[in-house]
């Protein structure tokens, strides 16, 4: 559904260093590395605002719900930063992976498995999507529903659809938002989301919201952000939609010949009979056969893990438009299953760290006397300074990275 990069704890991971909670360092970082012209004033919000709330009327937005959602909305220079810079640092696929698939989110995951065994059971049932895959889905967005989003949605869209590169769309979206608080499906007040406009507990931008949303619990409203129901459904409602076939894997680990030079990528899809021929195997040495077709994805080259990929993999793609968004999914839905950590290691001496790791790292880089601000996990360009100058001072390569290196150094355990 596209989300623009940053619509998700997902996409988040990509660019902490914009993200940064108003922590002094890292939020001076990142102001300085873009030139004052992208950043917006707030004059043009005032002189956009009115013709922004006639459009909403006009697209058939009730006065009500314009004065309610945009009476009070001010210039938000946050949103509208995020809305024109790329995030600068590019995270390694095994820190993004160690982040979101980590034993934390596993053990909470197979907790609500449980929990929710009765709904989820109606849900595969009626969409055809496995379980484990929607709560996968539900675990990356918003940790089960307990991660709501920094912005308030209608106030965040008005300022993204008054500047930059995509104002049109942000403006079309903020309709979209607007109307859903028309019907009565989601109130004003619980419009938790990203910059970007994604909200609720599986994370979807307003026009999705529209055009796949299901009021599953019965009581007449689609409320992606109280109903656990609505959530679960709506998203296996969006992977049906996305072309998800009842029965078939999002794929699996293979093994790669040494050397390997051969073909690869999501999109290069054959069948698995012509992935056995080109020397490709199951973990276990096992010949490869099957008419299904499969990619063959790499994701840190011949050296590190490799994957057969299907359409349903493509199906999971969609939701966030990322190959490692899709892999993280697939894999915690595997862990969720109880499968276990990819058998090749990643092509790093260096492997990335959990959530409760990273926490810890920071505590140990502030007990360390190295200012990175507030130990809250989240690791922004504050605290990737900091693991710079401590690498540096202990004579470690200088990445920047949280990683197992550094934490260990530090003493993390
Ligand atoms: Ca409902």
């Amino acid at each position: 559904m596209r989300r623009i990069g940053l619509g998700s704890i997902a996409g988040r991971v990509y660019a902490r260093a914009g993200l940064a909670k108003a922590r002094g360092a890292a939020l001076a970082l990142a102001a300085l590395s873009l030139p004052l012209s992208a950043v917006p004033a707030a004059a043009s919000l005032e002189s956009c605002l009115p013709q922004m709330r006639a459009q909403a009327v006009k697209a058939g937005v009730s006065q009500r719900t314009v004065d309610a959602a945009l009476a009070d909305v001010a210039y938000d220079e946050k949103a509208v930063r995020f809305s024109t810079s790329q995030p600068e640092y590019k995270t390694p696929i095994w820190d993004y992976l160690a982040f979101l698939v980590d034993a934390e989110r596993i053990a909470d995951g197979r907790k609500m498995l449980s929990r929710h065994a009765r709904v989820l059971a109606q849900v595969e049932k009626t969409y055809g999507i496995d379980r484990h895959i929607v709560v996968a889905v539900w675990g990356v967005e918003s940790d089960y529903g307990q991660f709501r989003g920094d912005f308030h949605v209608p106030h965040a869209l008005a300022n993204v659809g008054c500047s930059g590169r995509r104002a049109k769309y942000f403006r079309s979206e903020l309709i979209e938002i607007l109307k859903i608080v028309d019907r009565g499906d989601v109130r004003l007040a619980d419009l938790q989301g990203s910059w970007a406009g994604a909200f609720g507990q599986t994370q979807f931008m307003p026009s999705t919201y529209r055009r796949l949303a299901v009021d599953f619990d019965g009581d007449g409203r689609k409320d992606l952000v109280n109903s656990v129901p609505d959530a679960l459904a709506s998203t296996a409602n969006y992977l049906k939609n996305a072309g998800w076939v009842t029965g078939m894997p999002w794929g699996y680990e293979v093994k790669v010949p040494a050397g390997y030079r051969g073909p690869s990528g999501r999109k290069s899809k054959v069948s698995v009979t012509e992935w056995g021929k080109r020397g490709i195997r199951h973990l276990d040495g096992a010949e490869l056969t099957g008419s299904a077709r499969a990619g063959l994805l790499l994701p840190a080259g011949a050296e590190g893990p490799a994957f057969l990929v299907f359409s349903n993999f493509d199906a999971i793609y969609t939701y966030n438009v990322a190959e490692s968004y899709a892999l993280a999914i697939s894999h915690l839905a595997d862990r969720l299953r109880g499968a276990g950590p990819f058998q090749v290691a990643w092509p790093t001496a260096d492997p990335g760290l959990s959530r409760k790791e990273r926490l810890e790292l920071q505590k140990l880089l502030l007990r360390a006397g190295y200012d990175i601000g507030e130990a809250d996990g989240r690791v922004g360009a504050a605290t990737r300074a900091g693991i710079s100058k401590a690498e540096a001072r202990l004579g470690l390569p200088v990445t920047g990275r949280p990683g197992q290196r550094i934490y260990k150094a530090l003493g993390g355990r």
